[in-house]
């Protein structure tokens, strides 16, 4: 087996693990490769092994990827997003992970020919080096959004603090989680807020445990450009 394989291997046997243990079923996590330190190349090896979803932080890294991997492939948009640059990917992409102020989501919505998949970002760690919406603003602001026909606001995103206290990341985790309940519980038709984008390498099982609908796994699934060709 070749190195990549056996990395997807261990996550996919990770995921069931952590599914089994919270009770959930493991065909209701998306697992996103996030692709972003990594050549084309070795993203499309994860393809070829039967990876569908490919997550990219920076426009130029996902224009790269998406002119050197012909199969089809979901593409999510992860990263901090410049409004001017908008226009260059919406398009292309399946799920844009970071909508994090207002003038992002206007232009989005005018720049999209049909309703966009979106995470609305939310900062829950409050760690002043993340974007995302404060927490306490987050309704507020999904209400604003009810005027944009082509924003479809399908869950919560978030990143685990910088810390290996696995509470402190749980905490922030089913915060989200509830906050996401809440506003699900509205039953608005423009945000049916069911998802939750949360997870990567480090601390995907604690955020399965905690309702994850989403994983972005980079390092532990994608290797690193100095390994060896394998
Ligand atoms: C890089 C990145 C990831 C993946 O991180 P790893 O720790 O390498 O798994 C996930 N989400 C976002 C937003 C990222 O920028």
């Amino acid at each position: 087996m070749k190195l990549v394989e056996q990395r997807l291997a261990t996550i996919q046997q990770q995921i069931n693990e952590a599914c089994e243990k919270a009770k959930r079923n493991p065909e209701d996590i998306t697992l996103i490769a996030v692709t972003k330190s990594v050549s084309s190349k070795r993203a499309q090896a994860l393809v070829d092994i039967g990876v569908e979803d490919l997550g990219e932080n920076r426009l130029e890294g996902l224009l790269e990827k998406q002119k050197n991997i012909q199969n089809p492939v979901n593409w999510h948009f992860i990263g901090n997003l410049q409004t001017r640059k908008v226009k260059e990917l919406i398009h292309t992409i399946h799920c844009l992970h970071s909508v994090d102020r207002m003038s992002l989501a206007k232009e989005v919505n005018k720049r999209a020919e049909q309703p966009m998949d979106c995470f609305v970002q939310v900062n829950v760690s409050g760690e002043e080096s993340k974007s995302g919406i404060e927490p306490e603003e987050v309704e507020a602001f999904i209400e604003q959004l009810a005027a944009f026909e082509n924003i479809h606001v399908i869950g919560l995103m978030t990143m685990a603090p910088n810390t290996d206290d696995e509470c402190a990341i749980r905490n922030v985790f089913s915060s989200l989680r509830e906050l996401r309940d809440k506003i699900a519980a509205k039953q608005l038709s423009y945000a049916p807020c069911t998802k939750l984008s949360i997870g990567m390498s480090n601390d995907f099982t604690i955020a399965i445990e905690e309702g994850a609908t989403h994983i972005r796994i980079g390092t532990a699934l994608v290797g690193s450009e100095s390994e060896e060709d394998e």
